[in-house]
């Protein structure tokens, strides 16, 4: 093993973090752990986690479940192609009666990258392939002390394999989760807390003083502000609300409430709202304003109370439903 190895394993094993998916070698605990962690925080991730998996403990009992009910475990958590991707993959392991056990079998599963297929290879399999992410990213970045764009494609190779040249073949999956950690708790983007850093020694970005140059991303996504009116439409306690049922939508199988152009005969009333909400790069502006129609609009539904807890009701409905509540309850 190599020395940056040695050390970083020796650090995650004495002081690393306690977390449900690291108890286990469970491939599919692994890979619902890594899909979820995809694009959410470890902390957002933990309740979700242990009651996704209470409901869906195998393949086989997502794959049965129905996609409706898959959402509801999974609303709240954000990127719902995540669940969409998940239970296919379900759906495939089961009907091949066991877990994929190599590297391009399991990378073939909907919704796997080759992030996500290192991860589960190596830490339920023993594989030798290293995990990179933005954390791994970053570090390599710093050991290495190199100024690769790491918005580009032959830099990410390149820090790629200087990451598998440091890989623990005896316990890759160790390894990986070990530099992971590092990245996530001591090489943190603004502030490398290199004191307290177990491969300090071997860290050229420190010896130069680049640590907080590093890594270069040159090619940033702009900004883009948008603003939207939705519509809170009430009758009889249910809401008006409609279904997303095109599978291209992020929001495939979730419950909204209208867009203003969606109605344009419905006649508005007062503002009741205001919230934000950002999806990568776009920051939206939402208003919400109460509003009637004449008749039930094709397409549309009334929900009531039990039926919203019950149907996955997307974030920004539920966005939308408490800044309702908190402009109600200050007025
Ligand atoms: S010494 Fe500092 S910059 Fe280098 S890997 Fe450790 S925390 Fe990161």
């Amino acid at each position: 093993m190599s020395e940056i190895g040695r050390d970083l394993v020796a650090w995650y094993r004495a002081a690393h973090r306690d977390l449900p998916w690291r108890r286990t070698r469970d491939p599919w605990r692994i890979l619902v752990a890594e899909i979820m962690l995809q694009q959410t925080r470890v902390q957002a991730v933990l309740p979700y986690y242990e009651r996704f998996l209470a409901r869906f403990p195998t393949p086989a009992a997502l794959a049965e479940a129905s996609p409706q009910e898959a959402l509801a475990h999974w609303a709240g958590l954000g990127y719902y192609g995540r669940a969409r991707h998940l239970q296919k993959a379900a759906r495939r392991i089961s009907a091949a009666g066991a877990f994929p056990a190599d590297f391009d079998a399991i990378r073939g599963l909907p919704g796997v990258g080759d992030y996500t297929a290192a991860a589960v290879a190596s830490i339920a399999f023993g594989l030798p392939y290293p995990v990179v992410d933005g954390n791994v990213l970053r570090v390599v970045a710093r050991i290495s002390n190199d100024p690769g764009d790491i918005a580009s494609a032959s830099t990410r190779k390149r820090f790629a394999t200087v990451a598998g040249s440091w890989l623990d073949v005896s316990d890759p999956g160790t390894f990986n989760q070990a530099l992971m950690e590092l990245g996530a708790t001591v090489c943190l983007p603004r502030e490398p807390n290199c004191l307290l850093c177990p491969v300090a020694a071997h860290c050229a970005a420190r010896a130069a003083g680049t640590q907080q140059e590093l890594p270069v991303k040159l090619r940033r996504a702009r900004a883009e502000r948008l603003e939207h009116t939705l519509l809170r439409i009430e009758r009889n306690g249910a809401l008006l609300m409609w279904q997303q049922n095109d599978p291209a939508q992020r929001m495939y199988g979730f419950w909204e409430l209208p867009y203003r152009e969606q109605l344009p005969a419905a006649r508005p009333g007062r503002l009741v709202g205001e919230f934000r909400h950002t999806i990568t790069h776009h920051h939206y502006r939402f208003r919400v304003m109460t509003a009637t129609v004449r008749e039930t609009p094709e397409g549309f539904r009334w929900l009531t109370p039990e039926e919203r807890q019950i149907l996955p009701v997307s974030t920004i409905a539920r966005k939308a439903l408490g800044a309702v509540r908190r402009t109600a309850a200050r007025s």
